[in-house]
């Protein structure tokens, strides 16, 4: 027999989370490096005198429900973000704004995503339960921290067209059509595929960076987005030709391609998510042993 619960259910434990919002611009320029290299390795993040981002926070809490039957007073938690972070960081430069963003210094880190959210984890853990945090740069590029350690998560999302057929040619119309339904009509159909790579990896103390985000985003092209987008995925893919292309085994195939050439920039592939409509997604965790690590909160109110 379980014990009846506690008023208000005080003492359970449950995790809640919060979004804010703010602007700030930054520049990528290390001043030990020339103006050419600076401009070659960082591009147009480089350009003088910065551009900017409207960021999201999100904020995720844990602990045990107080008597009120709350985690936190959100009204503090609201404070808190607002004292220690947005109100610091909106409409500021963020090579200025933070002392951990100053170059001139030798423990000055370069603003990525993946510097600014730890940056944000070390100044909100001293006030709040932390227990991870989303910050996204673009609504296609975003950054996840789950302790102070240097270790982050950085996404990257991107989208490609194509028609598949689900059927497997070994049996007969109507048994496909009782597995596959009408994925399973003879001359196929489409989606547009909405692909979302992580990748796990210690945030360099000098660029603030996993791995080069450049290099990421060409490896997604190459080897996803080009040879998949608007192709026929059993015809024109060969590795469908004899694997049935499930949102699944797509993502799966997906994950097998990018696992070594992005293990080859210093970062671990971690996660593949294919979302093929708005009411299916398929999700690979290409490191099993790390499967628990991704907080489930973070992605309940992120996933779009
Ligand atoms: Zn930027
Ligand atoms: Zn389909």
């Amino acid at each position: 027999m379980s014990a009846a619960p506690a008023a208000h259910g005080r003492g359970r434990p449950c995790v809640i989370t919060r979004r804010a919002t703010f602007s700030a611009s930054h520049r990528y320029w290390l001043p030990e490096l020339s103006a050419d290299d600076n401009r070659a390795r960082f591009g147009p993040c480089s350009l003088a005198p910065g551009h900017g981002h409207n960021y999201e926070l999100i904020v995720a809490m844990g602990g045990a429900l107080d008597a009120d039957g709350m985690v936190l007073n959100l009204s503090e938690v609201k404070h808190a973000i607002r004292h220690q972070v947005t109100g610091q960081l909106d409409f500021r430069c963020l090579n200025e704004a933070w002392p951990e963003f100053n170059l001139e210094q030798p423990e000055g880190m370069l603003p990525t995503t993946e510097a600014l959210c730890l940056a944000i984890w070390r100044r909100l853990a001293p006030h709040l339960p932390v227990m991870g945090l989303r910050l996204y740069e673009q609504p296609d590029l975003w950054a996840d921290v789950l302790d102070d350690s240097m270790e982050a998560f950085l996404s990257i999302r991107t989208h490609f067209a194509a028609a598949h057929r689900l059927a497997r040619p070994e049996l007969s119309p109507e048994e496909n059509d009782a597995i596959y339904g009408k994925c399973a009509r003879p001359h196929g159909h489409g989606h547009n595929y909405l692909l979302d790579v992580t990748v796990r990896g210690r945030i360099d103390p000098r660029t603030g960076m996993v791995c080069d985000l450049a290099a990421l985003q060409q490896l997604v092209a190459d080897l996803v987005v080009e040879p998949f987008d608007h192709t026929f995925l059993n015809k024109d893919v060969a590795h469908f030709a004899t694997t049935v292309p499930t949102a699944e085994n797509i993502a799966l195939h997906i994950a097998d391609l990018l696992s070594g050439p992005i293990a080859a920039t210093g970062a671990s592939l971690h996660k593949v998510r294919l979302q093929e409509s708005p009411n299916n997604a398929a999700e690979v965790f290409a490191e099993t042993p790390q499967l628990g690590l991704v907080p489930q909160a973070l992605e309940a109110l992120a996933v779009g």
